[in-house]
């Protein structure tokens, strides 16, 4: 028998992209001497696929890591490269998204390691898709996990805007002896002290690396937020105060929005403990925020209980003893806006999926109507490689029908909105990755970085940040196969051309289905280019079907008709006070006529 050698192979399938974070995953591969190889994963997100190219989402390509069923002939397809075990750092779409989609191509997900929230989440989410949920073991700091002889996983505490974040520090082994180690934070921030749940832990973090006694050592680093003069954090007392603080400046306006992204648990916080000072009650508008507060519930956060409204919306909206309403929604993405914008799937049985907050924009939420009465609070700062251009469009919508609204400022100014800080980036900033890495470079005189989690520009800023404090860094693509070991990172297997990813394509409605019974429509599952060309179509998958409330959506498609009319595509150049206040007055005019029009 020829004898092997050690390796210690390391591939991002996703998360390194071109031009948009998300669809993170990776995939840690050790051959050892007896020629026995074992891989893990880590994390199998989505990624937001701009909205020209058709697809809502893409998923990175781990065809060759799970075995498949198909779904016409049931024949089973052997992975050529299997993978023993998933760890999932965090909830976030990007990190998990692909998990549902995946099981509905037919993959069999390997055995899931993750913390509590995460856990439970991911079995929500299922749940709600008329799914069975995969194998998950819950998993805490310290928790030190074997794969096969030669591969030990320890998960860490991370900070984020999440709760039960962890990283994981994979060792690999030689004869008993540590080989290598690479540390993957996930998303992370580096401050000890969270509102929700568990924080990072600085020195389990730096013990962690130092224990391992590994000759080669790498971090995989969250560079999302690593800009060059990045703003300050104002941490969460200061967010609770000048979200207060704006409240209160608006305090004739009795009815505060504040769309939120579902899983900012942290930043979701920040509504709770404003609304606890202002001694009023929050409702959850939406059915992913119902989601995420189970999720806490079954993962013992229960700290908001007091401040969160029980009941339906319509008996908040009328209960005389809360008379400063306070609706934290879904929305901070303005989701669904663009579907109306190209007028694409609206048809009686399948009504568009969108944020609350989109609703109340186009004027179709059933029980919110946005007036004078109301103050927007836009905490979230306005993302384009995520939410593209819709995020702004939402608010000067809002602000035509009377809202105020108030922003927290991002790396570009959209508009001439109010601007106060109310929350921070759940992204380690330039000063933090330098301050942590200068310590870890104390306990790991040798380590070396992979910036990880965002674009070239991104990864470019903190490979910039490790030169000054002269950490060495290595700067991957997607799909490089990079051996980690010898005090090296090398490039052993280009980039594959044409990377490609998986795409899904909403089809509404399902044109295979009785018009009579509701469904969804169909998923359609592609393969495409880096650059969302079609290759070709896996498969198309029906959607669980759902009852529709179609009471809800009465009077539907009259205001449906009048919010595609509305001239909102040409608003977001950014204008003078004076020249905002006449498009808004044209837009109101617009609007009367319409509704003078549709009776
Ligand atoms: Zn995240």
């Amino acid at each position: 028998m020829v004898k092997a050698r050690n390796r210690t192979v390391l591939k991002f399938i996703g998360g390194i992209n071109k031009d948009r974070i998300g669809g993170n995953c990776s995939v840690l591969e050790h051959t050892s001497a007896d020629g026995k190889t074992e891989r893990v994963m880590f994390d199998l997100g989505s990624m937001f696929t701009p909205y020209e190219s058709g697809f809502v989402a893409a998923y990175p390509n781990v065809d060759e890591y799970f075995d498949r069923t198909d779904l016409k002939t049931g024949e089973v397809y052997k992975a050529l490269k299997p993978v023993k075990m998933l760890f999932i750092t965090h909830a976030h779409e990007d990190h998990i998204g692909a998990l549902i989609n995946y099981t509905k191509m037919g993959y069999s997900l390997p055995p899931i390691k993750a913390g509590g929230f995460t856990r439970n989440f991911i079995r929500l989410a299922f749940a709600a898709e008329g799914m069975i949920a995969p194998d998950i073991e819950k998993i805490k700091a310290g928790d030190i996990i074997e794969i096969g002889d030669n591969i030990k996983v320890e998960a860490v505490d991370v900070s984020h805007s999440i709760v039960d974040s962890l990283g994981f520090n994979t060792v690999t082994y030689s004869n008993g002896k540590p080989y290598a180690a690479i540390m993957n934070n996930g998303d992370f921030l580096t401050e000890e002290e969270m509102p929700v749940g568990k924080a990072f832990n600085k020195e389990h973090y730096l013990s962690t690396l130092k224990r391992a006694k590994a000759p080669t050592t790498v971090v995989c680093l969250d560079s999302t937020s690593t800009t060059p003069h990045s703003s300050e954090r104002i941490g969460f007392r200061k967010a609770v105060e000048n979200t207060y603080g704006v409240v209160m400046k608006h305090s004739d306006r009795n009815l505060i929005v504040s769309p939120v992204i579902s899983r900012s648990v942290q930043n979701i916080a920040i509504d709770v403990e404003t609304a606890r000072r202002l001694g009023t009650k929050i409702f959850l508008d939406g059915k992913w925020l119902q989601m995420v507060k189970n999720a806490l519930t079954l993962s013992g956060y229960t700290d908001f209980d007091d401040v969160v409204y029980k009941g339906s919306l319509q008996s908040y909206l009328n209960d005389k003893n809360i008379s400063k309403k306070y609706i934290v929604c879904t929305g901070a993405f303005a989701q669904g806006l663009e579907n109306y914008e190209y007028n694409i799937g609206i048809d009686a049985t399948s009504p568009i999926p969108m944020s609350s907050a989109t609703k109340m924009a186009l004027d179709l939420h059933p029980y919110i109507k946005i007036d004078k009465n109301v103050l927007v609070l836009a905490r979230q700062r306005i993302i384009e490689d995520i939410n593209g251009r819709t995020g702004p469009k939402m608010l000067q919508l809002l602000a035509s029908q009377g809202a105020a609204i108030v922003m927290t400022p991002g790396s570009r100014s959209v508009s001439d909105f109010e601007e106060v800080q109310m929350q921070d980036s759940g992204h380690a900033n330039a000063e933090a990755v330098k301050t942590l890495m200068t310590d870890v470079k104390k306990v790991v005189p040798n380590v070396i970085v992979i910036p990880i989690h965002g674009n070239p520009e991104q990864c470019r800023n903190t490979e910039n940040i490790m030169s000054e404090i002269g950490v060495k860094t290595y700067v991957a693509e997607n799909q490089e196969g990079l051996e980690v070991g010898h005090g090296k990172v090398i490039n052993i297997e280009p980039k594959i051309t044409p990377l490609t990813w998986y795409a899904v394509k909403m089809v509404m409605p399902n044109p295979y289905s009785d018009r009579e019974i509701p469904s969804d429509g169909l998923k359609e599952y592609w393969e495409v280019t880096e650059d969302y060309q079609p290759l070709q179509k896996i498969c198309e998958v029906q959607n669980t079907p759902k009852a529709i409330n179609r009471g809800k959506f009465s009077n539907h498609e009259k205001k449906l008709e009048q919010a595609e009319e509305m001239p909102y595509r040409e608003q977001m150049r950014k204008t003078s006070q004076k020249s905002k206040n006449k498009k808004i007055k044209e837009l109101r005019d617009l609007r009367k006529s319409f509704n003078k029009r549709s009776r």
